[in-house]
């Protein structure tokens, strides 16, 4: 078998540690999980295995395609489809849409017979769901809505006004709905909303970025365990004299006769241009530095003037360092992009 020379570590204890953190803060509300984007970028079929397996029911995905990917389901675990149905789509056994339009709904009033739906009502972030002012209880008249679905614009920013402004008119269309006579659960943060306390917790949370190691809130610094760990194999050491120059435009100029390690990983392995001269990698225990600028599919790493880095040699595999609250600061990128954009060149390997 031909193997890459590049890893993803993925620790499914890590994984697990921190959705039961956000299970701890969810108070009596049952704690979901956001597997879009195949699980961030993780596998969303091993991120879901893992999670329903420490008591996880409820995962996120956004479109049918996605959803089909983990099919069959876990006996007792539920798949939501957050973009709903498309026109000219067929319900997907087990698969739940959030409906997000009164086309939608008119939608699956044709095709759903009578299966289970869930409803999105938008507070005021104006992306999914039936908007709050022009809501009316009779819309769900007929349909079988499991979970009425909202979702906070701002729930990273604890000084927010818009969180208890969505607070409010989620609490107050819950209210309504049930009122009507409709039994529905609700639910209305992801990681960043769980943060924020337990009136945002309602019957269901559905956090995303905190499973994978994500900082979603303040509260939350220095809690989640790192998940993912990228490792890449040394190409080649080379010998630069003082005064040359490493990479793309010439960025980095050798201070002194360096030895650098160049990898094989770039952006093209989502290790994004932000990282240029700013990135750090683990070598033989120390922590050193991305030289010049990331190129497609390489990067060179300064192996400094201490004795143990100076020991790497070809085939070595590093550690490039992937906390993702730090290398969001190194790199100008959101946690969210850093770890969906790792990409598809990876061997994954679930500790
Ligand atoms: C992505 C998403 C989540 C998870 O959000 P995080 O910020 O990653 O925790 C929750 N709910 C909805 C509707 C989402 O789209």
């Amino acid at each position: 078998m031909v193997n890459s020379p590049l890893r993803l570590d993925i620790d499914l204890a890590a994984l697990t540690a921190n959705w039961r953190w956000f299970q701890g803060r969810s108070g009596g509300a049952r704690t979901g999980a956001a597997i879009k984007a195949d699980g961030y970028g993780l596998g969303a079929d091993a991120v879901m295995t893992a999670l329903a397996g420490a008591g996880a029911r409820d995962f996120f995905v956004t479109t049918n395609a996605e959803a089909a990917l983990l099919l069959p389901l876990a006996e007792g675990v539920t798949l939501s489809a957050l973009h709903g149905i498309r026109e000219g789509e067929t319900p997907l056994p087990g698969v739940v849409p959030v409906l997000n339009s009164a086309a939608q709904i008119a939608r699956w009033r044709r095709i759903g017979n009578g299966a289970r739906c869930d409803v999105m009502v938008d507070t005021g972030m104006n992306r999914l769901g039936l908007d709050w002012r022009g809501f009316e209880t009779g819309m769900l008249d007929g349909l079988n809505v499991g979970i009425l679905h909202s979702h906070l614009a701002c729930a990273d920013d604890p000084g927010a006004a818009m969180n208890g402004e969505q607070l409010g008119r989620f609490q107050e269309i819950v209210r309504a709905v049930r009122d009507a006579g409709h039994a529905v659960e609700a639910s209305l943060a992801g990681s960043g909303g769980v943060c924020l306390g337990t009136d945002y917790a309602f019957d269901l949370t559905r956090p995303g970025l905190g499973l994978y190691g994500g900082v979603p809130h303040p509260v939350a610094a220095g809690v989640p365990a790192q998940v993912v760990r990228p490792y890449a194999e040394i190409v080649l050491v080379r010998e630069v004299p003082a005064g040359d120059t490493v990479g793309y435009g010439g960025t980095w100029t050798a201070a002194a006769d360096t030895r650098v390690a160049i990898l094989n990983l770039g952006y093209a392995d989502g290790y994004l241009r932000g990282f240029s001269n700013a990135g750090r990698v683990k070598v033989n225990g120390a922590s050193r530095p991305v030289a010049g600028r990331v190129s497609m599919d390489l990067i060179a790493v300064d192996l400094g003037s201490d004795p143990e880095p100076q020991t790497a040699r070809e085939g070595d595999w590093l550690e490039v360092e992937f906390d993702l609250p730090v290398a969001a600061r190194q790199s100008g990128l959101s946690q969210y992009e850093l770890l969906i954009s790792l990409g598809h060149r990876y061997q994954r390997r679930y500790i």
